[in-house]
């Protein structure tokens, strides 16, 4: 049992702290962690440090200890909230979901996984061939999409660089049946630059090291990075990925998911001419601009099943509609001729990686699921999506992730401690109550229509002429000055302090190259050509591009809109699930599997707002139940009450089973409910139960 390991292991719940200080709190984290303790719960929610080193605690036997054991029969473990959130599926037939959060590094993804592999082992004990192939295909793709969506950086070897949520659904017989993989806001602009240290996405490197000779020659690539413009930042960077293997690995799970010898084809031809695009260079001869060596033009242009001429013509020219409603092609300048190959490449990158998931997606998708026959389908979610990113230059992306954090954050108060203390006030149960910062006001200060920062940024993309970032902060300066949570850097120049939770976006917003991500323009023209490629599968991935520019006069949504509305469908699809938590605090900034960086520690557990967590569950009763429900369950296991009871209420009979089993000091009755405040004492009375029956 949990409470029963050796103290020398510290508390294994937060909750059970003498004191809940910050003090206190940090000791018993360091302690565990010293000890090889990784996991540690407050109350029903997991606190994970990683650990940066191979930990024996996953294999066959630990899964079998957890497998449909109660969370406080063991030590805590992700096994153990899997398995908790798997049984409230299968037994109450509640959809639920798993919330993993915490900074690049601290261990999300690596916990997701683990989470699949849990129940991928605890479900389909008959072996079903159909189940198994649905497994298969759920485990492999996360191959896949580290392969694309993941990047060597400077915090994190295998950082993600997009997020995601997995739905794995069940049968009433508790066995996956399929699942959907929504992604978001992947940082495609690490296609065409990477920060110094930092890799382009492993695919990549992948193909240029594991790439046979033939698929190379065939690609007219080099086995070498360190050749082609958006490799050779991270040509040189050491990994501990290898890349060579993981090709192989990439290309088999690629296979067994179901995509066909052309697609897997198509997805390399598409790497391929990214690489290709990256090394093109102009030249200027003062009045024309021209490519320089044609033979990159013909390469790309039979890799991707294109015609030269149209190649080369969409990367100089423009297609514009005049005001007269005439069509005319309009050369570009250098400058603009680089910044369309780089936005091409870009948007390449991009749909390959929406069309993957939304491949996987078909193979995974549950079909000809009758609820009549097969009962009601249940889903357990998996959200692993990036954490509070704050750099020395931040730009959009860091912009979005940290307004993701703030929204899943606001849902984590409100589920966990709103609900909790709202249902207190309702039975009439005693209850101190909890200040915690209500981030909502953030949450509306980017998102509110016509006065949220996004809404700024979006009017100041949507306007006709040069909208500098300049005049936007300054527009934005105006218009927010009041608002109790908005700084720039004119407003208070001095101001450094970290407080990101409160004001991330005094960092956010001091720096540059908003408009431009916001408004993420791609010429038209480069969707035309893709739309008119004889190969089926860059077609199916821009059927926007037979729109003609006549046609295209609505302007597009902004990326920042686009991200804003996927973040507000996220959090719908979460609220209504029963969520679990897995709370990952990264332990140093040097991958040390010993080192335990205190300040670094406090900083997270702050603004995880793990302190306010304990507080509320100590304050709190981890179980409740109506008293009807109650009685039915435990009426056998007291005189007074078996069969029937005599007595006025229900209440008063469960209060005579309580009493009779000693426990009266660690509960509460309510109105309507019964609270019991330690799982322990509700434990003792299903054994008394199971003994009886
Ligand atoms: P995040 O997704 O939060 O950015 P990752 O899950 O990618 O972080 O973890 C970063 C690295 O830390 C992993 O590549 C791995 O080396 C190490 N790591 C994380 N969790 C564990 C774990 N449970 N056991 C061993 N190593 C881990
Ligand atoms: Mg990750």
């Amino acid at each position: 049992m949990a409470e029963l390991e050796g103290l020398e292991f510290g508390k294994s719940d937060f909750v059970l702290l003498d004191e809940v200080t910050m003090e206190q709190f940090m000791e018993n984290l360091k302690l565990r962690f010293e000890k090889g303790r990784i996991y540690t719960y407050i109350g029903e929610v997991v606190v994970s440090v990683n650990p940066y080193q191979q930990m024996d605690i996953y294999g066959k036997e630990t899964i079998d200890a957890y497998r449909g054991r109660e969370l406080y029969e063991n030590p805590p473990h992700l096994y153990a909230v899997s398995d908790a959130a798997y049984k409230a599926m299968k037994r109450r037939a509640k959809d639920t979901c798993i919330v993993i959060s915490g900074e690049s590094g601290a261990g999300k993804t690596e916990a997701s996984k683990y989470i699949m592999q849990y129940i991928a082992a605890i479900t389909n004990p008959s072996q079903r061939k159909e189940v198994e192939s649905v497994k298969n295909v759920l485990l492999k793709s996360n191959c896949v999409l580290e392969a694309f969506g993941n990047a060597k950086t400077n915090r994190n070897d295998n950082s993600s660089r997009f997020g995601k949520y997995m739905d794995i659904n069940f049968n009433f017989n508790g066995d996956p049946t399929g699942g959907h993989i929504n992604n978001y806001l992947l940082e495609k602009s690490r296609v065409v630059h990477q920060q110094e240290g930092e890799r382009n996405f492993h695919s990549f490197y992948q193909l240029l090291r594991g790439g046979s000779q033939d698929m190379l020659a065939s690609f007219h690539l080099v086995n070498d990075p360190a050749v082609y413009t958006y490799t050779k930042e991270g040509a040189a960077t050491a990994t501990s990925n290898n890349d060579r293997s993981s090709h192989k690995a990439v290309m088999s799970a690629l296979e067994v998911i179901g995509f066909t010898k052309e697609e897997i084809n198509s997805i390399y031809q598409i790497l391929a001419s990214i690489l290709l695009l990256g090394n093109m260079q102009f030249e200027s001869d003062g009045e024309s601009v021209q490519i320089q060596g044609l033979e990159a033009v013909n390469q790309i242009s039979e890799l991707t099943d294109t015609e030269p001429d149209s190649v080369s013509k969409t990367l100089l020219y423009r297609t514009v509609a005049t005001g007269g409603g005439e069509v005319i092609e309009k050369g570009h300048t250098e400058q603009e001729a680089c910044f369309g190959r780089d936005a091409f490449a870009k948007a390449l990158y991009e749909r390959l990686f929406g069309w993957i998931v939304s491949r996987i997606n078909s193979v995974i998708e549950v079909k000809d699921y009758n609820p009549v026959l097969h009962g009601k389908n249940t889903v357990i979610g998996v959200l692993d999506i990036y954490g509070f990113e704050i750099f020395d230059n931040n730009s959009f992306e860091q912009f979005c992730i940290n307004y993701c954090n703030e929204k899943l954050q606001q849902l984590f108060i409100e589920l966990i401690l709103r609900q909790e203390q709202g249902e207190y006030q309702r039975e009439g149960i005693t209850w101190q109550h909890i200040d915690y910062f209500n981030n909502q006001i953030i949450v509306d200060l980017v998102e509110q229509s016509h006065k949220g920062i996004i809404s700024i940024l979006d009017e100041a993309c949507l306007t006709v002429g040069k909208v500098t970032d300049t005049v936007c902060l300054d527009s934005m300066d105006t218009k927010l000055a009041q608002h109790p949570h908005y700084t720039s850097r004119k407003l208070s120049p001095a101001d450094k302090t970290m407080d990101f939770q409160k004001d991330f976006l005094v960092y956010t917003l001091t720096h540059f190259g908003f408009l431009d991500k916001n408004k993420d323009m791609l010429y038209q023209d480069f969707k035309r050509l893709m739309y008119n490629s004889a190969n089926p599968v860059l077609k199916e991935m821009w059927p926007d591009g037979h729109l003609s520019i006549t046609e295209v006069t609505k302007r597009p949504l902004t990326a920042a809109t686009l991200f804003k509305n996927s973040i507000v469908a996220l959090v719908d699809k979460l609220a209504c699930k029963e969520p679990y938590y897995v709370r990952c605090i990264k332990p140093n900034e040097v991958k040390s599997p010993v080192l335990f960086d205190d300040a670094r520690c406090e900083h997270q557990v702050a603004y995880l707002g793990l302190m306010e967590n304990v507080m509320v569950r100590r304050a709190g009763f981890a179980y409740r139940q109506p008293y009807a429900r109650f009685l039915q369950r435990y009426k056998m296991t007291c005189e007074y009450t078996w069969p029937n009871h005599l007595m006025a209420s229900d209440r008063e009979a469960v209060e005579a089973i309580v009493t009779q089993h000693g426990f009266q000091d660690d509960v509460a009755y309510g109105h309507t409910k019964l609270f019991v405040r330690t799982p322990r004492s509700l434990f003792t009375l299903e054994q008394e139960r199971a003994a009886l029956i």
